[in-house]
């Protein structure tokens, strides 16, 4: 069993800088634990190849606070910045590892993979992302249609097929502009208007406006197998046929998981302070799972400051 003064659960943008940030303290056996087979799992998985990634995500600019930062720039490059951290500050990651579990031992935590104890760790930096859990629609989605609806990318792209995208954000915008010509796509919206998405997305969306056919106000009640393909059955009694759906509604907070680690929870969001220490001490919650509308600037900044208020609250932690 490894033993850490800090141990770092995920490795996206928020886990990578929390490393970085205690490196560059001089915090010794620093270690993080992915669960996939690469760093920024979440970044590899649900964006598009090419996607641009905006630095003022949502239109909401956030000042770089500690040391990673970054402008806007393709997934490629951003990857491979990541990559340059990881080198450039020796971040120790064991991928293929999810962590699941904490219990407490001394003054330190048992980092728990099912049965097996992977490490102890005197601080421990909960990084998880909210990405795994995607929010699902309320209504049902039929056995029969499975296969047909995705609630992130598969490894290729539809071509030619009649597609519905559910959801009003930046990803679903994104998603529709890069599907449009390629397929005949539908975007369907809860609201009358967008409002959430960046002023970049508006302006690629007006742009490709002849090849999206929007539902806006529109409301799905249910869906059913037809011939093959996906009837969606909205609440103006209107139906439609679609060969697949993409939902992009967002991600969830993993209450459960964190439940079982010990956080508590009020109004449905985990009790964390200014700095992200939950009720468990020397327990850290960074990057989305510590906000309500996470980014990456968010990300980034949110492992600085926990790393400063760890070494301000705990400095033996620079003598482990
Ligand atoms: C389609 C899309 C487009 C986006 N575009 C932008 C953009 O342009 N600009 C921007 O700023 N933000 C954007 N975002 C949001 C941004 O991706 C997130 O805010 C950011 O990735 C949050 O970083 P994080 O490290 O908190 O979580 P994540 O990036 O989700 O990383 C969490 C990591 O933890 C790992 N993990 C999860 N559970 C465990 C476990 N139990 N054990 C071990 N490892 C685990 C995951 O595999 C993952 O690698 C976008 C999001 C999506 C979905």
């Amino acid at each position: 069993m490894k033993r850490l003064t800090v141990g770092i659960i995920g490795a996206g943008p928020a886990g990578i800088a929390a490393g970085v940030e205690c490196k560059a303290k001089g915090i010794n056996r620093v270690f993080l634990f992915e669960k996939g087979t690469k760093f920024c799992s979440t970044i590899r998985r649900l964006y598009p190849a090419n996607k641009r990634v905006d630095k003022d995500y949502k239109g909401i600019t956030v000042i770089n606070e500690g040391i990673c930062s970054f402008e806007t720039e393709t997934k490629e490059e951003f990857l491979q910045r990541m990559k340059k951290y990881i080198q450039d500050y020796d971040i120790q990651v064991e991928y293929n590892l999810e962590i699941n579990g904490l219990e407490k031992k001394g003054d330190d935590y048992i980092l728990k993979a099912g049965t097996f104890h992977i490490a102890e760790a005197h601080i421990v930096i909960i990084a998880t992302g909210i990405f795994d859990r995607p929010k699902k629609p309320s209504y049902p989605i039929p056995e029969e249609v499975k296969e047909r609806v995705f609630f992130e990318l598969p490894k290729e792209l539809p071509h030619g097929e009649k597609i519905l995208i559910v959801g009003g954000g930046n990803t679903a915008a994104e998603l529709a502009c890069l599907l449009a010509g390629k397929c005949d796509v539908y975007l369907s919206y809860r609201r009358p208007q967008f409002f959430r998405i960046n002023e970049e997305n508006l302006k690629e969306l007006e742009k490709r406006k002849e090849d999206i056919k929007f539902f806006l106000g529109s409301e799905i009640k249910a869906l059913e197998a037809h011939n093959g393909a996906v009837k969606v059955l909205f609440n103006d009694g209107h139906s439609e046929s679609f060969s697949k759906i993409f939902y992009c509604l967002g991600g969830s907070t993993p209450k459960i998981f964190l439940e079982k680690m010990g956080i508590s929870f009020s109004d449905n969001k985990p009790v964390i302070d200014e700095f992200g220490e939950s009720n468990l001490e020397r327990v850290f919650l960074i990057g989305d799972i510590a906000v309500k509308r996470g980014s990456i600037m968010f990300a980034f900044n949110s492992a600085h400051r926990a790393v400063k208020r760890m070494l301000e609250k705990y400095p033996n932690i620079q003598l482990l």
